[in-house]
């Protein structure tokens, strides 16, 4: 007797659901299980229209990206029985019955996530390839998943949030950008953090990884699966890297002896050291799913880095102000003052439970000066007291409000520069302390430059 293959979509309707979180992930998943004749509760003790408490019991939890697992709603529902799942998990489940063969690809690292699943997005869109990127950056996973006509391939991607909560899905290929310090306060330690980072290559078949990256080299070291690592370097045979001013691929081409190139550094816009190694990262997993060199230089050459990102505002008077606002780390300022001569750097805010010793001690002969904000400055200004005592420090406290503040700030950095200089707003901590988000941060800052510096 033939088995009827159990349908997890068709099992929904009769499940009772509870949505954890009533953000955009939330109000796709209800989207997504009206079509299919299910329904649910939304939880979130912030949004208005969701209930604020839990009552009833539930089968099934989906949970949107970004919730602590000791939340006390989870801990309720796992003590009672509840099946917890997040959001990536179930949209896997989806995939296998819609989507069978949709092949998902996905990165993860401390900094560079957005913008080398925005460069894999490029390489499709020039290369007509049927793939959508989705996760943090772009629509939710199971909008990308339940899209009518079914895509071939997702770029996910993946915070150490979402994968700490992931489980089910198979990725052909995973790239690890870096592990640095961030998120502490909310993993526990640095060991949690990039233990929920590498969990990604164990459900990876190929891993993309970045050889210049130690911590990553050492953490993956454990990990038996097949690695292709990267770096800016003459690439080994098996890797991908620098020679002279080509990317090289040394690990895809038919030949292991032979090299290929894939882009010239000019390609890569801007070509600092981080970017570069974005854009490698980005082509190894191009090409582990059969993507052409031609086509990865064009996708690469077409794209331009996203807003908050090493953006520069104004170049006057032989100074550069830059709005790098997403550097919410250190390691995001560290690549940030690296890829500058001499900066005078606008820093500060929440550190996160981060240490800004490493940063400064790297970064020394690269500071000019530091203006610095919000909360945790002294912390910054401590490191900068022990490692680069010549550098002066500003303190800009805020009078006013946060557009002020941002004026106050460029008038302090206006006193200092001279032709030569870059102002760079590179934070090494997040904003909320003092602005909504760290656009509001870019945005206000870019405006009193505007506003201050040009003619
Ligand atoms: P994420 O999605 O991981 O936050 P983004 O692409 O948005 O990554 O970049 C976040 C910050 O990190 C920006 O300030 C950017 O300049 C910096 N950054 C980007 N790529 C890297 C990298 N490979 N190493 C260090 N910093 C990077």
């Amino acid at each position: 007797m033939s088995q009827v293959k159990s349908s997890f979509i068709q099992t929904l309707p009769a499940q009772k659901i509870l949505i954890v979180g009533a953000g955009v992930t939330g109000t796709s998943l209800i989207e997504y299980l009206e079509s299919v004749g299910a329904s649910a509760d939304v939880f979130d003790e912030k949004s208005p229209g969701a209930l604020r408490e839990i009552s009833a019991s539930y089968d099934l939890a989906i949970v949107s990206p970004g919730w602590k697992k000791d939340h006390p709603v989870i801990l309720a529902l796992k003590a009672a029985g509840t099946t917890l799942m997040s959001e990536i998990d179930f949209a896997w489940h989806v995939k296998q019955e819609v989507a069978p063969s949709q092949k998902w690809l996905a990165i993860t690292g401390t900094n560079g996530k957005t913008t080398t699943v925005q460069m894999v997005e490029s390489i499709f869109v020039n290369g007509g390839i049927n793939g959508v990127a989705c996760g943090n950056v772009g629509n939710p996973v199971i909008e990308a998943v339940s899209h009518s006509a079914p895509y071939d391939y997702l770029i996910l991607e993946l915070s150490s949030f979402q994968l700490d909560w992931s489980s089910a899905p198979n990725y052909v290929a995973g790239a690890l950008l870096n592990i640095a310090p961030d998120h502490i306060d909310w993993h526990g330690s640095l060991d949690e953090y990039a233990n929920a980072k590498l969990s990604l290559l164990r459900a990876s078949d190929v891993g993309i990884i970045n050889a210049d990256d130690p911590a990553s080299v050492l953490r993956a070291t454990a990990w038996g699966g097949k690695k292709i690592f990267y770096s800016l370097d003459t690439p080994q045979k098996g890797e991908l890297g620098l020679v002279e001013n080509l990317l090289v691929d040394r690990a895809f081409v038919s030949d292991p002896s032979q090299a290929a190139a894939f882009a010239e550094l000019a390609d890569i816009k801007p070509a600092v050291p981080h970017n570069v190694s974005n854009a490698m990262a980005a082509a190894g997993l191009a090409l582990a799913i059969g993507i052409s060199h031609e086509t990865i230089q064009r996708g690469l050459s077409a794209f331009t880095l996203d807003r908050h990102r090493l953006e520069l505002v104004v170049q006057i008077n032989e100074v550069a102000w830059i709005d790098d606002s997403k550097a919410t780390n250190p390691h995001a300022a560290a690549a940030a003052l690296l890829s500058q001569l001499s900066s005078i750097w606008i820093a500060g805010g929440l550190a996160k439970g981060a240490d800004m010793q490493e940063l400064v001690a790297r970064c020394a002969p690269r500071i000019k000066a530091a203006i610095l904000i919000g909360q945790d400055r002294d912390l910054i200004a401590a490191a900068l007291k022990e490692y680069a005592p010549k550098v002066e420090i500003e303190y800009v406290d805020m009078h006013g409000d946060s557009a002020q503040l941002m004026r106050d700030v460029v008038a302090t950095a206006q006193k200092i520069a001279v032709p030569g200089d870059t102002v760079l707003m590179a934070p090494a901590c997040a904003s909320m302390d003092q602005f909504k988000d760290y656009k509001e941060r870019g945005d206000l800052f870019a405006a009193a430059v505007r506003e201050m510096v040009l003619p």
